[in-house]
């Protein structure tokens, strides 16, 4: 299978090749929900780090401990968690981020059955002199339950070699997704979703190898491929698990080119220094240094201006913010991102997901309007 189709397929059943794939490499699996999961311990522990990305089946089971007012990331990845879909399992980490995650952790821990369970309380603020130091203390004390759980040790090697693992692969996939900007017309449009899904669920090491085959197959001056006649747009918001968006763009007459989602750059922004001589201060500053999320806090416009910046050098037209429907903090950030949009006069949409995106002649309308107004 060449990597592209290796890709679609993990993209098309992430549990079905996490299940397979465990049976041949041993590997132990643990899940997780956000990017603020620490997933160099995780690899340095030998464990294989899994994104879980809420479920494409019918939400049943998780209504009986969840309102459902609850965004459809934690009340799906529940909802798998309870019907068997994530038997593969060996357990899940949750760091401490916005409410629902939080409390999905309790009722996580008492329901869902996994042999293992963490919490990293990770800090909220990340403006206070002492936030940093608590960061550190926080990983390390997430080193040693992982080391205790598993019966193994983490050394400071371990960790370098996993900061180098996770840094090659940030990478390649930052070279990805300057070859979109770039190129548009050299990929489908939804194809660096379905990488950047397969990035956060495969086994790390076949990742990596995948990833870097799929590069050097890439020709990106490939004439007529590359430039589509399309406008350029960038995604905001929290997780994207539909590939429809990008297609159904491109038939509007967009393309994506870059983004700021939960699954998208933000997973791999921000080198860890390597020359260091503390791993976890290492892999403390990039949680400090990169943009902040909305459940984190730095200070009050960070991620207006990195927006602007981003829709500026990217040269885009336009920004689409989509905001899975219950996400308090992706709403609360909402109006003033906007609000610098409309200043620094760059044209945006709001789509509101769920589960399933809007029926796909409604959205065509609302992208064919608001790709018309771009310039
Ligand atoms: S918004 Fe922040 S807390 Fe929520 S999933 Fe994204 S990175 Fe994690
Ligand atoms: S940040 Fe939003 S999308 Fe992510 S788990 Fe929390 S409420 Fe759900």
């Amino acid at each position: 299978m060449n990597p592209l189709d290796r890709f679609k397929s993990v993209w098309n059943d992430p549990n079905d090749y996490a299940r397979k794939r465990k049976q041949q490499t041993g590997r132990k699996i643990l899940g997780y929900f956000c990017s603020y999961a620490p997933e160099e311990l995780i690899h340095a522990a030998g464990l294989w780090p899994f994104r879980l990305l809420g479920t494409k089946g019918e939400i049943r089971m998780a209504d009986t401990h969840l309102q459902s007012y609850c965004c459809s990331l934690v009340r799906g990845g529940l909802e798998a968690a309870l019907n068997g879909s994530l038997d593969f399992l060996d357990g899940a980490v949750f760091p401490h981020t916005c409410d629902s995650i939080q409390r999905l952790s309790d009722i996580w821990r008492l329901n869902a059955g996994f042999a293992h369970h963490f919490d990293a309380v990770l800090p909220v603020r990340l403006d206070t002199p002492s936030a940093r130091q608590y960061m550190i203390d926080v990983l390390n004390e997430f080193r040693q339950e992982l080391a205790d759980a598993f019966g193994t040790e983490i050394s400071d090697d371990a960790v370098w070699q996993a900061i180098g693992d996770y840094n090659r692969i940030r990478e390649k996939l930052s070279t990805l997704y300057e070859l979109r900007s770039r190129a548009p017309g050299l990929f489908d449009p939804s194809t660096v979703h379905r990488i950047m899904t397969a990035a956060m669920v495969m086994e790390r090491r076949e990742f990596s190898e995948q990833i870097t085959a799929f590069l050097e197959g890439v020709e990106p001056d490939a004439a007529g491929r590359s430039d589509t006649g399309r406008k350029r747009v960038v995604l905001s918001g929290g997780i994207c698990t539909h590939p429809d968006i990008y297609e159904l763009l491109a038939r509007a007459g967009a393309d994506v080119v870059w983004d700021d989602l939960c699954t998208g750059a933000r997973y791999f922004e921000g080198r860890i220094a390597e020359d260091g001589t503390d791993p976890l201060a290492a892999l403390a500053d990039r949680y400090m240094e990169r943009t902040v999320c909305p459940a984190k806090h730095q200070d009050i416009t960070v991620r207006g201006r990195a927006l602007v910046d981003m829709v500026r050098h990217q040269q885009a037209g336009g920004v689409i913010f989509l905001l899975l429907k219950f996400c308090d903090p992706h709403a609360f950030d909402y109006p003033y991102l906007k609000k610098f949009l409309d200043e620094a006069g760059i044209p945006s949409l709001l789509l509101e997901i769920e589960e399933q995106p809007p029926p796909e002649g409604q959205l065509m309308t609302r992208f064919e309007t608001f790709v018309d107004m771009l310039a």
